[in-house]
């Protein structure tokens, strides 16, 4: 075999023998293929770093590249034949070398760099970051290349030729994360290959020692490159990049072959012509062999990636496989724990109990490493002394503490290489031991005791004794346990059994002895006695612990087990050997790991618990327990009154007050107090089990301390039942008291409940309504007695609060408070019923019907309302509450509103009046009335607002029509009853105001004088003073601009008219626009007899006359001649002036012939309903525009109706939204 080589993700193993290629699966040594492409002897191989290409050399001067999938794609050849080849580990570059040149290629390359030299070159490698090619050559030289192939550094060796370089390899410093874990799963079975020849089982390695533990990480100045040389010469050496050798050549007792980095490059494996694989420590210190076969030199050796799997190429064509693992080597004492790390170093670590899981490959600086430089090959620990025994001398170490730096120095050597199954350190002496025998040394290496045994030591264990006279016991292959004395030359035998002892170990007083022996059984013997105390099967290692005499744990097939005393064993799963246990730690070896395992000794515990053995409890306890279970063995302890344990318990746990407990009762003791149940009637109340409390303070015929414990506790209830029936005041009392903390407390459920309970309902009620306990209210009114009118009141009050008003209702029936329950349904509007409650009780109508039409009234559905009423034949109803409610408007100054319900009164009145005959008179005269207080209240509206605010919207001669509308009004002739609500003053007021700032000074005058027999209010009095004097500058007159002329005579009539609102000489009414109050030019006909309205009606529509309009537009050149001609020839004209001067109103009277004569569009037809008739009125000046609303019939100059509808969506006056302003 020439070459072996992995794929770097160790998928593939290729093997070179012969002229062939053979590619292995290396799992299970399944031949993969047989590569046969070369002529001649296959070489070298090679793969490249991402394991796409490799390449293989022969002795035909081929290289040849294949694919990972083996096929060969490309070639090219050397002048002779091929020797070593190397891909880049960064690049594809591939470097092959032949007898005197290499050559450089890389894919990208037409043709292969190639470069003369000298002598044969052997061995190449190329540093890790890929800059750097070694050659070794048969001359002994080494020749450090770059990338480029320029000789960059030479080493001559001293050799010469006489020591050709056989093998060499850079230390490629792996960066990546080491693998720490893979040691840990070695359990995998050896792996065989079938060899070209023949196939070997191989065993591995086992040295004799050790442990994986070898994962540290790198130290920066490791990542240097290092080259590694084997030659011929014998010699393994160590060079810097820079040529500079490092160390010593170390010297080999046979000739190198191969080398290869193992493990992340921590150590060396080389194999050559002594048929061996060696294993090295980087530095080249000999560690131990992996292999030995009798198959030949070793020529090639590869190590699988990222594995401890070692592959090996013998002469004669036979491949080993190899599994390497460390045994473990360490040693324990206490928690003081040493073992080996990468084979040649000693760590040193408390297992300290701080620290809960301890990771041995994490640093955490827990640790001390002594570097040996050499193998270790045995540890031992004894107080502050570390002995390494490694491969030939013994070192011993004494710990020191200095600065706070601690550490370990060397204090003696011995320079012996000794052969031994076993290293004991102790004090003063090292003692080792050889089958049988055991020899004491002196730390100087002076022998000076041997002691001959009957047969081989199995186990040894130092424990303790004065310095220089320590004892060890001894567990024999015969069964024998021997005690032995460093200054005494005679053992002593403690004990014998029948099998051959595996371990032992000594409790903490030196009492037991607990022995394992070949049948894994554990042996636990008194030492007094000998007496065996008891056995437990499945043992492979045993420690007692070492702060409880009685316990001890033992390892063995998967569990661990531990045991208190003579209870039995608790069980759990646990892989590994136990090696000490140390309070509720264990320390537990596995595989090659030592791990603390926390073991909480609850069970053992409560198994002494159980017993009631507190003091053994305790003792376990204090190893290690949860808190509860300090808490259960506290309680457990004093409630079988064992004060003392309870008392340590408490103080553990710190629970002050049972220590305050424990403390007085354990005075009342001392003062001579013995009644058990006293005490625990006290223990029970301190846990919160009243009940059980209270049994025992009854049964200590103490029932009064029950009662006063459960009246501190406010459960009264509980408490009277101890109570001595005899004794009635004392149940008063605790009444009191209960009631008493009702009152303070912070529980309203129970207080109110127990003030129910007291009969102090409408306490109970205040707190339960305020707490909006609905269900309660309810409970407690459904109980009471109807007669409890009070009670049931602040339940129905609470209830309507909580809107509970069902509720609220079925109280209320129970009381039967009709009107109360009335009010409820109107004050939640809930209608329906409230209206069927008024049907049985009618005389409640008012209390329901006034705020139903006010809410509607609210809600704009007054009409609705009125039409509901009328529906439900309740017209008078009706009228009643629009009474009521126009009233209230009064009342309440809104006078605007007033006017408005009054125009509604009035219509209800025509309404009525048409229905029913008997009331058509009254209803007729009512309508009148109310039509009239329906303008004075609107009118009123605006002056109010002028007087209470100062600013109005109304024009200066607005408000002066107004005031003299209203004037009139009010104190005309046909003012009707019932104004006396309207502030005179106020009207006057505003009337010498505006007349005055307008020229009518008479009309002002009258207006002052007139104030000036009225009582004002303060505010006018001094403004009506500065008024009147003022007016009396101005002349006796109005300005003839604002008296007003009769359309119908023409006759201008004075500002002041008695009449009130008609003509003083044709007493013709004036028609008032209903915004700015000036007499508008209409002048109101009627029909002759005979003339139906509806006849009226079609003749004026049927009017043949064209509308006026169209002759203005036709003539308007000559308007004034035309009016003159309309005027002459106008049948309605001329019965304008049909009335006779000192007497009556006579309206104008029009026949058929003038009614035709009329144009539609200048008559105005108020439409009343029956019994009323139509009022018909003609604009004398069709050039004034003239709107009438169509509901309420009230007159307005066009343009004003229209801003107004515009602004309020609605007639001013009967509020009836507008049908034209929708359109
Ligand atoms: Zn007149
Ligand atoms: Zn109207």
């Amino acid at each position: 075999i020439y070459d072996i080589a992995f794929k770097p993700d160790g998928t593939q193993l290729l093997v070179a023998t012969g002229n062939k290629i053979i590619v292995y699966d290396p799992t299970d040594g399944t031949l993969v293929q047989t590569l046969r492409a070369h002529k001649d002897t296959v070489y070298c191989l090679g793969y490249s770093k991402d394991g796409k290409r490799f390449a293989s050399g022969s002795a035909d001067k081929c290289v040849i590249i294949w694919t990972d999938k083996l096929t060969g794609i490309l070639k090219y050849t050397h002048n002779e034949s091929i020797q070593c080849l190397a891909y880049n580990p960064v690049s594809p570059q591939l470097a092959s070398c032949a007898v005197n040149d290499f050559g450089l290629w890389a894919p990208e390359q037409k043709s292969v760099n190639k470069h003369k030299i000298s002598n044969r070159i052997t061995c190449c490698s190329w540093t890790s970051d890929g800059q750097y090619l070694a050659l070794g050559l048969f001359s002994g030289v080494i020749s450090i290349r770059s990338k480029l192939g320029e000789e960059k550094i030479k080493i001559e060796r001293p050799g010469g030729s006489l020591s050709p370089v056989w093998s060499l390899k850079w230390n490629h410093n792996i960066q990546f994360a080491p693998f720490k874990h893979f040691k840990r799963s070695i359990d995998a079975p050896n792996v065989v290959i079938r060899g070209v020849n023949q196939f070997y089982r191989t065993r591995g390695f086992r040295g004799q020692a050790i442990i994986g533990l070898d994962s540290s990480p790198k130290k920066l100045d490791d990542t240097n490159d290092v080259l590694t040389v084997c030659d011929w010469g014998q010699t393994l050496s160590f060079y810097h990049l820079n040529g500079k050798q490092i160390g010593k050549d170390a010297k080999l007792d046979y000739d190198p072959c191969a080398v290869q980095y193992y493990d992340q490059g921590k150590y060396l494996v080389v194999g050559g012509s002594n048929k061996k694989t060696c294993l090295y420590s980087k530095e080249g210190y000999f560690l131990g062999v992996i292999s030995d076969s009798s198959s030949g030199w070793v020529w090639c050796i590869a190590c699988k990636p990222d594995s401890n799997v070692v592959v090996v190429g013998h002469q004669d064509g036979t491949i080993t496989c190899h599994l390497v693992t460390f045994q473990t080597v360490h040693g324990l004492y206490r928690d003081c724990y040493a073992f080996r790390q990468n084979l040649t170093n000693v760590v040193v670590q408390r297992l300290n109990s701080d620290i809960k899981h301890i990771d041995l490959d994490e640093d955490d600086g827990s640790k001390l490493t002594i570097k040996c430089n050499d193998l270790v090959k045995r540890i031992s620990v004894y107080k502050d002394k570390l002995a390494v025994q490694l491969s030939d001398r013994i070192v011993i170490y004494q710990h020191e503490t200095k600065d706070g730096e601690s550490k370990y120095v060397p204090v003696n050597k011995i320079l012996k290489k000794f052969e031994c199954n076993l290293l004991v350190v102790c004090s003063e002496n090292i003692i080792l031991c050889q089958e049988s025998k055991l020899s004491c040394f002196s730390m100087d290496g002076e022998k000076q005791r041997d002691w001959s045994l009957e047969a081989n030591i199995r186990y040894i264990k130092v424990i303790g004794g004065p310095s220089g006279r320590e004892g060890m016991l001894l567990g024999l292959k015969n069964g024998q346990v021997l005690q032995i004395f460093v200054d005494n030359p005679f053992p002593i035998e403690m004990l014998k059994i029948k099998s051959s002892i595996r371990c032992l170990d000594l409790s903490m007083n030196r009492t037991k002895l607990a022995i394992i022996c070949d049948n894994s059984t554990c042996h636990v013997y008194d030492i007094e006695s000998k007496e065996l105390l008891f056995e437990e099967v499945n043992a492979n290692s045993v420690a007692w612990n070492t702060q409880n005499e009685d316990m001890l744990c033992y390892s063995g097939k998967g569990h661990l087990g531990i045991k208190a005393a003579g209870f039995p064993s608790q069980q759990r799963r646990m892989n590994g050997f136990v090696v000490g246990y140390c309070g509720s730690r264990i320390f537990c070896l596995h595989v090659h790991a030592m791990r603390a395992v926390d073991v909480p000794q609850s069970a053992p515990m409560y198994q002494y618990l159980d017993r009631q053995m507190y003091e053994e409890a305790y003792q376990i306890a204090c190893l290690g327990v949860t808190e509860s279970d300090w808490h259960n063995l506290s309680q457990k302890a004093l409630e079988d009154l064992n004060f003392n344990v309870a008392k340590k318990a408490f103080t553990r746990i710190r629970n002050l007050r049972y220590l305050e407990l424990v403390q007085s009762i354990e005075d009342r003791q001392k003062r001579g107090e013995n009644k058990t149940d006293l005490f625990m009637g006290d223990i029970h109340a301190y846990r919160s089990e009243f009940a059980e409390a209270a049994k025992y303070y009854k049964k200590a015929g103490h029932s009064q301390k029950a009662v006063d414990m459960y009246t501190d506790l406010r459960m009264f209830e509980l408490a009277k039942e101890y109570v001595e029936t005899t004794d009635p005041s004392e149940r008063k009392q605790l009444m009191a008291k209960q009631a008493n903390w009702a009152k303070n407390t912070n529980e309203p459920r129970e207080a109110a409940k127990m003030y129910l309970a007291a009969g102090e309902n409408l306490k109970a009620l205040d707190i339960i309504g305020e707490n909006g306990w609905t269900d309660m209210l309810m409970d407690v009114a459904r109980k009471l007695d109807k007669a409890d009118r009070e009670s049931l009141t602040k339940c129905a009050y609470y209830l309507k609060q909580l809107q509970q008003y069902a509720y609220c209702a079925e109280v209320f029936n129970k009381m039967g408070d009709r009107k109360a329950h009335i009010l409820l349904q109107v004050e939640i509007k809930n209608w329906d019923e409230a209206f069927a409650l008024v049907e049985k009780h009618p005389e409640f109508k008012d209390d329901v019907y006034v705020p139903y039409a006010q809410w509607l009234a609210e809600n704009d559905k007054f009409e609705e309302a009125q039409k509901a009423f009328h529906k439900a034949g309740r017209i008078s109803d009706a009228l009643h509450v629009l009474e009521q409610l126009t009233e209230n408007a009064v009342n309440e100054c809104r006078f605007n509103d007033a006017g408005y319900y009054y125009w509604m009164l009035s219509m209800q009145c025509l309404d009525i009046a048409a229905e029913r005959t008997p009331k058509k008179v009254e209803m007729l005269k009512k309508f009148k009335k109310y039509q009239k207080l329906a303008e004075i209240y609107y009118v009123y509206h605006s002056i109010q607002r002028y007087t209470d605010e100062p600013f109005t919207s109304h024009l200066p001669e607005a408000l002066f029509n107004i005031a003299r509308f209203l004037l009139h009004c009010i104190s005309g002739s046909t003012a009707p009853r019932g104004v006396s609500k309207v502030p005179f003053s106020a009207t006057l007021y505003a009337l010498a105001k505006q007349s005055r700032s307008l020229g009518a000074y008479k009309l002002s005058r009258f207006a002052y004088d007139k104030l000036h027999t009225l009582k004002l209010p303060m505010r006018f009095q001094d403004l009506i003073d500065l008024g009147s004097v003022t007016i009396r500058s101005k002349p006796y007159h109005d300005s003839e601009d604002l008296q007003p002329m009769c359309y119908r005579c023409s006759t201008t009539n004075p500002l002041l008219n008695a009449q009130g609102s008609s003509c003083i000489n044709c007493h013709q009414p004036f028609v008032y626009s209903f915004s700015s109050f000036e007499v508008l030019p209409l002048v109101e006909f009627t029909l002759e007899d005979g003339i139906s309205d509806e006849e009226a009606c079609r003749l004026i529509d049927s009017s043949s006359k064209p509308p006026r309009s169209d002759e203005w537009k036709d003539n308007d050149r000559d308007a004034q001649s035309l009016q003159m001609d309309v005027v002459e020839e106008d049948p309605f004209t001329a019965r304008l002036l049909t009335f006779e001067g000192g007497g009556d109103y006579v309206p104008v009277v029009v026949n058929r012939v003038v009614l035709r004569s009329l144009s539609r569009g200048d008559v105005f037809i108020r439409r009343w309903a029956a019994p009323l008739r139509f009022q018909y009125f003609k604009n004398l000046m069709p050039e004034v525009a003239v709107a009438m609303c169509d509901s309420c019939f009230q007159m307005f100059h066009a343009d004003d109706y229209e801003l107004m509808v515009l602004q309020k969506q609605c007639c001013p006056f009967c509020r009836k939204v507008s049908d034209a302003h929708e359109d």
